[in-house]
């Protein structure tokens, strides 16, 4: 061997190595380098600075520090994930994710060398806590079913002042939610020029693209139907509605409108005939389900719309007021309701699917498992 080579052995002893192993040893390198500066896999490092965006904007909207972050914001931040649902009625996140966020959370405090508020014993007993609740409850809302739904409106009181005037509202809402199919923040989102009076259909609603299908910006159409009876009518109710809406506060007009609710007769110009409302009364772009104020002697009705959650409260405290446990039931259940109802009087997949805006028949049959069992299942076929 020659000096030379010699040399060149032990300034680069890679080069004498049989071909594959020097390949494996690239291999090896590239590998241990990965290890080196990548301790983190690179899903869990996008998770992380997903988490870790999230939190941040959380604070941002809270005006809250998140870096470094009080425990005590941590605790809030888990308990704002908790309560924030899917499109289905379900928890949004699982706890599962909720735990990786928090270990985001803790990365990007240890990385900036501060403390990790996610250590604080006040915020794992919360996860932990979090976790079996979990475990105990149901996941989703129970669907109201259209009996639920009658005992729900029945129970109001439609036909006093001033107790009629939030009545006729939260009848409005109830329909929205269980004939249309609406999502709490598409109900509380509409202006009443979203609403199309249809001689044959009842009512045309245009609902923005919603967050399901956010690469469509087509307004979806509604469907508001007129009921057989006066009693399951949404448009009739909607047009009581409209109308106390239009009275604007007068007193006598608007005793005088809920004196006249009459279940046995269709308002609606379903049967022909004009409707309590117009078209023209729905020229506007002010909301449709407006913050109602009242005290025991008077009602006023507020220009500001109501808010997605100020419905799920409503409903839950008329459900209430109906003699129902409102446990496990939310605005979603009106959702859930309409298709479990839906399908237990034989609609198919693919109408279910318009009704609640659908995309994939999938979330449709994740309903099925849960509340109808029994639909499209053989075993209805036994001939037992
Ligand atoms: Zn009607």
């Amino acid at each position: 061997m020659s000096q030379t080579s010699i040399l060149a052995a032990v300034s680069a002893p890679v080069s004498t190595l049989e071909p594959e192993i020097n390949d494996e040893l690239r291999e090896l390198e590239v590998v241990s380098r990965d290890l080196e500066t990548h301790t983190l896999s690179a899903n869990t490092r996008r998770a992380y600075a997903g988490a870790w965006r999230d939190f941040a904007a959380f604070c941002s909207v809270h005006d809250l520090e998140a870096m470094p972050a009080h425990p005590e914001t941590v605790r809030w931040y888990v308990a704002w994930m908790s309560v924030q649902l899917d499109d289905l009625g379900g928890p949004r996140w699982s706890v599962a994710t909720i735990r990786q966020r928090l270990a985001g959370i803790a990365d990007a405090h240890l990385r900036s060398g501060a403390l990790d508020p996610t250590a604080h014993r006040g915020v794992s007993g919360l996860v932990r806590g979090l976790a079996k609740l979990r475990a105990m409850r149901p996941k989703r809302k129970r669907p109201l079913l259209l009996d639920d739904v009658m005992r729900v409106i029945t129970a109001m009181d439609h036909d006093v002042y001033p107790a009629g005037v939030s009545a006729a509202r939260d009848s409005v809402a109830v329909w929205l939610g269980f004939a249309g199919a609406l999502r709490r923040s598409e109900a509380a989102g509409l202006t009443l020029d979203d609403l199309e009076l249809h001689q044959r259909d009842g009512v045309h609603i245009r609902v923005g693209a919603t967050k399901a299908d956010q690469d469509n910006s087509a307004p979806d159409v509604v469907v508001l139907p007129y009921g057989s009876m006066p009693s399951t009518c949404a448009v009739c109710t909607l047009h009581r509605w409209v109308a106390l809406l239009v009275a604007d506060g007068d007193q006598r007009t608007t005793m005088r409108l809920l004196l006249g609710y009459q279940i046995d007769e269709h308002v609606c110009g379903r049967d022909g005939g004009p409707g309590l409302v117009s078209s023209a009364d729905l020229a506007s772009p002010t909301p449709l389900l407006r913050a109602t104020y009242r005290n025991r002697r008077l009602a006023t009705i507020h220009g500001r719309g109501v808010t997605g959650d100020a419905l799920h409260t409503m409903l839950r405290t008329r459900i209430a007021e109906a003699g129902m446990d409102p446990g496990t039931y939310g605005f979603h259940s009106l959702r859930a309701g309409h298709v479990t109802q839906a399908r237990r009087n034989g609609a198919s997949t693919e109408e279910i699917m318009r009704a609640g805006r659908w995309k994939k028949a999938e979330t449709v049959d994740v309903y099925d498992r849960e509340w109808n069992p029994a639909a499209r299942n053989s075993v209805m076929r036994l001939g037992l």
